[in-house]
């Protein structure tokens, strides 16, 4: 007999003779309830095992973590929280899981930390579950706002072969010899240039390659693996992160702006949508978390209220200069201020800084613009004034910068001087000046960190626990 999704049976209209489901074991109760979960939904189905004549040692081998097939009759159930359940005929144990060395149980409360270290078994609690699936939709709504739109989906490669972005958060892609033999006559190998005759590294972003693709299908995206050297450990940067680079042809950095909201804002309307089961439990664990909390530490919204604001609010759009009026003159907190004061116009703003912006002045998503031209990438846009560009972050509340974007350059000659400033070959970047060469045009994209948008969805802190498997500095156990 096929066996039937968990969430499909807890959906059911109607009891049903005969069913099967198979899946994991969560807990059993008293020798007679089996919590069933296979992964289709938060929930589990509650099994009714009929113990005085299942033998001892079979009701030994139900144990949190064992794989299970029963078979039985849906019937409504008595207890609460449930609307079915399965009287079991049948119990099959599909995979035994020794109760004693199994990790991951639910009665010790493991904490993420400890989660953490098990990130192959972490997806088998209910947190972790709930993350997977929220995440997997909003990939899907990545694509869905995107394809509705017309854009064109462009892959963009993951070997590179320039350092465009210049940020020296590279890793280096090297071969190994086909054979093991070396091939120079000195005997000592040389990788890169035995194999693509130049240095190449993985992708720290797709955006240059995704503009010469803008300049001629006029609106594609890329949704992407994408790699960085961080040297620090916060929790908002993995080594390995997925970005999603919209490039427009035709589109300048209010239209740049109006797309990035748009496109959040959708996303996750679309997720609130789909995912009601899984938000509203991530949400209640946070409450509990909360609680813990002193008063004034507490966040002052809960999971489903705040991503209802962020669909109902514009974000506030605010420029570089207006920012560091407000620092300059505000009183972060009467007892510490900032470690670093912003005096002078033309200082980057530190994370402390955005923060401030969004939780505590605005109390909203923001739209940081037009930064000084000397601390952002080469290829945004000058403006008139020639000290700042049409560059932009987009920062959340208690995630800080979700996304950075610009406007580019798009005259040719302002590009080429802005580059030999900052050293940056010309040569090397032979193929991204043609598209200022062959019918340059206003364009403009952005990039957003797809861990940093689960992180807000799913209202978790470390972004460690949005990815299935976090490479981060000294941790690439999986
Ligand atoms: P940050 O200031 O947080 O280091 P960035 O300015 O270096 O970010 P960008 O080059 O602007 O990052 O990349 C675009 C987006 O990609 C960022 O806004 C962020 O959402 C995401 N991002 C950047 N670096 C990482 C990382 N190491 N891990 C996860 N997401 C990242
Ligand atoms: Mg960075
Ligand atoms: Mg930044
Ligand atoms: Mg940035």
């Amino acid at each position: 007999m096929r066996h039937t999704k968990v969430k499909d049976l807890l959906n059911s209209t109607t009891t049903l003779q005969e069913v099967n489901a198979k899946g994991w074991v969560r807990t059993f109760r008293n020798n007679q309830f089996i919590a069933l979960n296979d992964g289709s939904t938060i929930n589990n189905i509650q099994c009714v095992v009929d113990f005085e004549n299942t033998p001892d040692e079979m009701l030994k081998r139900i144990t949190t973590g064992a794989a299970v097939s029963v078979t039985g009759t849906l019937v409504e159930s008595k207890g609460a929280g449930q609307k079915f359940e399965i009287q079991v005929a049948k119990l099959e144990i599909l995979g035994d899981s020794d109760a004693e060395k199994f990790p991951i149980q639910p009665k010790n409360k493991p904490s993420l930390d400890f989660l953490r270290e098990n990130a192959h078994l972490r997806v088998r609690t209910n947190i972790f579950g709930a993350i997977m699936r929220v995440r997997s939709v909003l990939s899907y709504a990545v694509h869905s706002y995107f394809q509705e739109k017309g854009f064109v989906y462009v892959n963009t490669p993951i070997i590179t072969g320039s350092d465009a972005e210049g940020a020296g958060e590279m890793f280096k892609v090297t071969a190994l010899p086909f054979d093991g033999t070396p091939r120079k006559e000195d005997g000592k190998v040389d990788y890169k240039e035995d194999f693509f005759g130049k240095e190449t590294n993985l992708t720290v972003s797709g955006q240059l390659e995704g503009e010469t693709f803008a300049m001629a299908l006029g609106q594609v995206y890329t949704f992407g693996p994408t790699f960085r050297a961080e040297n620090s450990n916060t929790s908002r940067h993995l080594a390995e992160f997925w970005m999603i680079e919209p490039e427009v042809a035709f589109n300048d950095l209010d239209d740049n702006m109006d797309l990035a909201e748009e496109f959040i804002q959708y996303v996750i309307k679309y997720t609130l949508e789909k995912c009601p089961e899984d938000l509203k439990f991530l949400e209640t664990r946070l409450l509990e978390e909360e609680k813990a909390k002193p008063q004034a530490e507490r966040s002052e919204l809960a999971l489903l209220d705040k991503l209802n604001f962020v669909l109902e609010n514009n974000f506030k759009r605010v420029s570089y200069t207006e920012a560091i009026d407000i620092l300059r003159n505000c009183t972060p907190n009467k007892k510490k201020k900032f470690n670093y004061i912003i005096n002078e116009w033309g200082a980057d703003l530190q994370s402390e800084h955005e923060r401030y912006l969004v939780e505590k002045h605005f109390k909203c998503p923001v739209i940081l613009f037009d930064y000084p031209a000397n601390i952002k990438a080469f290829y945004m846009r000058l403006n008139e004034d020639g000290k700042t560009v049409r560059a932009m972050d987009i920062l959340f509340p208690g995630i800080g910068e979700i996304v950075g974007g610009s406007q580019r350059e798009e005259r040719l000659d302002v590009l080429v001087e802005k580059m030999k400033a900052l050293g940056i070959d010309e040569e090397e970047l032979w193929w991204y000046l043609d598209t200022r060469r062959f019918g340059s045009a206003v364009h403009s994209g952005f990039g957003l960190g797809f861990e940093r948008l689960v992180l807000f969805v799913t209202g978790m802190t470390n972004i460690r626990d949005v990815i299935p498997f976090p490479r981060t500095p000294m941790n690439a156990e999986f």
